[in-house]
């Protein structure tokens, strides 16, 4: 290497290390970290995401700062009250007080593991998770995002059914617009043509159902029966998420439960977006009362402090790990920042009652939003969505990206899902307090009104 460029690095490294030990940053300091923030984007990130928010945002050279509570600030102190949580991360705020000091504990006398003694702090995370996950699922395995988790418990199905069935096709059936992540694994079973197109082939054997339609598991898989492919697992979300905040019928899932059964299909439950608290019980599944065999979790289970995936299942299920506990491994998975994380974030959720503070500030919002659909019924035609994971149905892509962005300009955050633009996401977290929730019903009503205006203006598309 080049002494320059060594001299130049260590400059530059320095710089940042220097601006991150500050929470407050002077006027000069925070024009030069956005100057430089934009520049490195468009050099070395990907300038792609400056485009993109160019197009949705009326400050496209937002940098954020600093967070804490239900709000996060960009760099020159202007706060925004965060609607969108994160993708649905932020279930106990920003940097919850048990999860910070949880991490800050254990970070004080180790950081990462040896990989080759055990861990302890990941002991107590999986002893909690069994403690309260539905059923007897039991033994988790620690990764590090949502995808994981689904890529693990997918071959945690596939590794079943090579056991007991005949033809070993050990095919996966999941739902039309149903969302599981991107990596290989998961996007077999995500149902959106525009993000596997470009990856074909994928995992081969994985069919498509609509979602909360029981029948038609019921129907596809005796055709596969009737054909001759073995199914190993289903794999659906409480509620779909992604697809924009869509809750199945009540007897959906104990008609799921009992279709597995009679089929000898594991049921595995994706509660990386529902897990938590966010749709009013801890887990999204506790709405029906159904015990999956394995279920996946992520996003808030580190308490918005520290990524971290997981996948439990029942002792039966989870033999063929226990049997080789290295066909399935991951380097950072469990590691004690991550566990320390999960153990205060399952604390802080139970002290507070997160799924209860949800379940009632989810149903205050739908409330009010229903009165705006009421108040504005050509801009907003429906309301959706169980606890606060909401989703808000524009009329037309256009209105919606107008109303989002009309927010962010009021310092309120909010996004579009991954399926439909149309539909924007109203994920905060459940600690909101109620004048930052009256705040988003005012600012929201008044957004709406303008936008109304320039459709009526015939200034955007309605449909
Ligand atoms: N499953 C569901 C239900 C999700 O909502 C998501 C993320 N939106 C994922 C899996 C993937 O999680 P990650 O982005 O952490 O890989």
């Amino acid at each position: 290497m080049k002494e320059s460029l060594r001299l130049d690095a260590l400059r530059e490294s320095r710089k940042a290390l220097d601006l991150m030990s500050k929470s407050e940053l002077r006027r000069e300091e925070q024009d030069a970290v956005v100057t430089d923030c934009l520049s490195n984007f468009e050099r070395y990130v990907n300038p792609g995401i400056l485009e993109y928010r160019k197009s949705c945002s009326t400050d496209y050279a937002a940098v954020e700062w600093r967070d804490e509570g239900n709000v996060f600030y960009d760099v020159h102190g202007k706060q925004f009250i965060d609607c969108l949580g994160g993708f649905g991360i932020f279930m106990l705020g920003h940097r919850h007080p048990t999860v910070v000091k949880a991490v800050m504990d254990q970070l004080q006398h180790q950081a990462l593991h040896s990989q080759e003694l055990l861990d302890p702090m990941r002991g107590y995370a999986s002893e909690l998770l069994a403690m309260l996950t539905p059923g007897d699922l039991q033994y988790s395995f620690f990764c590090n995002s949502g995808t994981e988790a689904n890529e693990g418990a997918l071959k945690l199905a596939k590794l079943n059914a090579k056991r007991k069935k005949a033809n070993h096709c050990n095919g996966i059936i999941s739902c039309l617009r149903g969302f599981h992540g991107k990596s290989l694994g998961s996007l077999s079973v995500t149902g959106k043509a525009a993000w596997r197109e470009p990856f074909h082939p994928l995992a081969s054997n994985v069919r498509f159902v609509p979602y909360g339609d029981a029948d038609a598991l019921d129907k596809e898989l005796k055709v596969c029966d009737t054909v001759g492919l073995d199914i190993a697992a289903f794999i659906a979300e409480p509620v779909q998420g992604e697809a924009g905040a869509y809750v199945p019928p009540d007897d959906y899932f104990p008609k799921v439960r009992e279709i597995c059964d009679k089929w000898d299909v594991l049921f595995i439950a994706d509660e990386v977006q529902t897990g938590m608290g966010r749709t009013g019980t801890l887990w999204g599944m506790e709405h029906s009362g159904v015990a999956p065999d394995i279920m996946t979790m992520g996003k808030a289970l580190g308490g918005a402090v520290i990524p971290v995936g997981c996948f439990i299942s029942t002792p039966k299920v989870f033999e063929p790990l226990v049997e080789n506990p290295y066909i399935h491994t991951t380097t950072f998975g469990g590691n004690p920042m991550a566990t320390s994380a999960v153990i205060g974030a399952l604390n802080a959720t139970l002290a507070e009652d997160i799924p209860r503070q949800a379940a009632e500030k989810g149903a205050w919002l739908m409330e009010r939003f229903e009165g705006l659909r009421a108040k504005h019924p050509d801009l907003l035609h429906e309301v959706r969505g169980r606890g606060l994971l909401i989703g808000l149905e524009y009329c037309s892509e256009e209105a919606g990206y107008a109303v989002a962005t009309g927010l962010f300009g009021e310092g309120v955050l909010t996004a579009g899902t991954l399926f439909s633009a149309k539909t924007f996401r109203v994920e905060p977290p459940a600690t909101l307090t109620q004048h930052e929730m009256d705040e988003i019903v005012v600012r929201l009503d008044r957004v709406m009104g303008r936008v109304e205006a320039q459709l009526r203006a015939g200034d955007l598309v309605a449909h």
